[in-house]
């Protein structure tokens, strides 16, 4: 423990963020690289509290509490407030194989559980981890590190996301020859195409890590889908062994009247098309077909899918943006049903509300309500949505339900309209081309922990086994799977 004094010194103070108004004319990164300073003070709050729970990464009331990698958060932290920022680097990568994506887009379910927590605000983790790998990558710490022998086995990752990529970089360290096979034009899964480049940048963050894990030896094929491109039990043939990471990319639909109105789109292909167009263009300022410019926008979601359609309208110059939600406004303080170190479910201003109030000046989210129908103005473009107040009301059986307030029923100007309602699993062509068997919510079955399909030699991690999760979530079954490969492979493995 560096400094037993420091959470009695010091206060939280998370990194400088650009002003919203400022930020949002362009798309890049806006969490400002903060001083050596601030961050030795700030790992100074670690207490050393003796029982961490910020690394254990255990499901508390179905969510995570704690780090989900695992990672030596009090080590680091220590190692920080000393400026012993390689040995930082060195324990940081022991659990985590992309820092650089987590301390940028975790939410931080370590921060949740943080014991500090329990009478203060907590230690900066998820701000600390981001400097101490951004560290290693200015210091030029990062370099190839490709093993020294080889097995001869083969192993084939479908998805690049963040799954396949720590799959892909644990097999590799262990000698395997490992080939990622990815439908779209650029690795990374939600990495690439999903999160935007204003909260993970594509060229400098991402990119700069598939190329690491292609000089060490990886190899990356793009624009071929497996289940079409290559059938899945031609593939399977190929390799010793296959870890399917193709996430949960079924959007849910809002099957009500006027759904097929031009302008009304799903969330994901609004956002990987303006993802797709920006890189394509070089943020040279020109538009996606699918754009918010001067109009007034809809987002039918309240999370996070949600709050970067926001984020991208803003950025796009559209005239007014509003987010449905359907669930009521979270309380400002943990509630008593919500104890430490639960997850806090309280209510937060996430970048993209920050900047719609910065706008408009209030909190783009209406909580409690409903879309009834979408409407038109004659040649099917979409001109607003009804919608309508609802409250939750118990049934007998104890089931909550919702009762529309029919006197709230109003319409909402909208020439764009995005449904950003959640994820139904993965889609089912190469489960069916395999005959790999599912769970009841239409996942790839396969236990956490041995991550084995009923396929031999085909294995699942990652959203496509979990349902939508979280990028942490998917490195943590990406390198699980790897080692249960490896043990499959070898009938020993060293890989933790
Ligand atoms: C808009 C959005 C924002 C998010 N923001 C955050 C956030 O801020 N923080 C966070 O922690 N999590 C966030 N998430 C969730 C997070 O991105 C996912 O949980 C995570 O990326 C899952 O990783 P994965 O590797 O399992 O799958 P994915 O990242 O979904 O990658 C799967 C890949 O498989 C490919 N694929 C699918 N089928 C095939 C096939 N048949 N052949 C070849 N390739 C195939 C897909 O093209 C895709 O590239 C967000 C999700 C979305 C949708
Ligand atoms: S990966 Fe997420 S939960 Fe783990 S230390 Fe980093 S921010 Fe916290």
């Amino acid at each position: 423990m560096g400094k037993p004094t420091g959470f009695l010194e010091v206060e939280r103070k998370t990194v400088t963020e650009i002003a919203p108004k400022e930020r949002i004319k362009n798309w890049k990164e806006f969490k400002l690289h903060p001083e050596d300073k601030h961050l030795r003070e700030q790992g100074s709050r670690c207490m050393d509290c003796g029982t961490p729970f910020c690394h254990t990464g255990h499901l508390v009331s179905g969510m995570a509490s704690g780090c989900p990698v695992n990672n030596l958060i009090p080590e680091w932290n220590d190692l920080v407030y000393r400026g012993r920022w390689k040995e930082a680097l060195e324990r940081l990568h022991k659990t985590n194989n992309f820092p650089e994506f987590t301390g940028r887009v975790c939410p931080a379910p370590c921060e949740g559980s943080c014991v500090l927590g329990v009478i203060e605000p907590p230690v900066t983790i998820k701000n600390i981890e981001c400097a101490i790998i951004d560290t290693g990558w200015e210091k030029g710490w990062l370099t190839p590190r490709p093993p020294e022998t080889r097995t001869g086995k083969k192993v084939a990752i479908i998805g690049s996301g963040p799954a396949g990529l720590s799959a892909a970089d644990q097999l590799n360290q262990a000698g395997h020859e490992v080939t990622v096979y990815e439908r779209a034009d650029r690795i990374g899964g939600l990495l690439m195409y999903g999160i935007p480049n204003m909260k993970l940048d594509k060229e400098q963050v991402v990119q700069r890590r598939v190329d690491l894990l292609e000089a060490e030896g990886v190899t990356f094929v793009t624009n071929t889908e497996i289940g079409k491109d290559i059938s899945a039990t031609d593939l399977k043939d190929q390799f010793d062994a296959t870890i399917f990471c193709t996430g949960a990319t079924k959007p849910r639909d809002l099957p009500i009247a006027g759904r097929e109105f031009k302008g009304v789109h799903f969330a994901m292909d609004f956002l990987t098309g303006n993802t797709k167009h920006q890189l394509d263009h070089q943020f040279d300022g020109s538009l996606p077909e699918i754009n918010a410019k001067d109009k007034d926008v809809v987002v039918i979601g309240g999370g996070d899918t949600g709050t970067d359609c926001v984020g991208t309208s803003i950025r796009h110059g559209c005239k007014s943006v509003t987010q449905l939600e359907i669930m009521p406004r979270p309380p400002e303080e943990r509630e008593a049903s919500n104890p430490w170190p639960e997850w806090p479910k309280i209510y937060r201003l996430d970048y993209g509300q920050e900047e719609a109030a910065a706008l408009q000046g209030d909190d783009p989210r209406v909580y409690l309500v409903m879309t009834e129908r979408f409407i038109e103005d004659g040649n099917g473009n979409l001109t607003g949505l009804e919608i309508v107040n609802i409250e939750w009301v118990k049934d007998e059986a104890g089931r909550f339900s919702p009762k529309k307030l029919e006197d709230t029923r109003r319409v909402l100007p909208a020439q764009l309209a995005t449904l950003a309602m959640g994820f139904l699993g993965p889609e089912q062509t190469v489960i069916e081309q395999l005959g790999m068997e599912t769970d009841p919510r239409s996942n790839m079955k396969a236990e956490h922990g041995t991550f084995n399909t009923n396929v031999e030699g085909v294995f699942a991690a990652g959203d496509c086994r979990r349902g939508q999760s979280l990028v942490v979530w998917a490195i943590n079954e990406g390198r699980a799977a790897a080692r249960e490969v490896d043990r499959y492979l070898m009938g020993v493995t060293t890989l933790p």
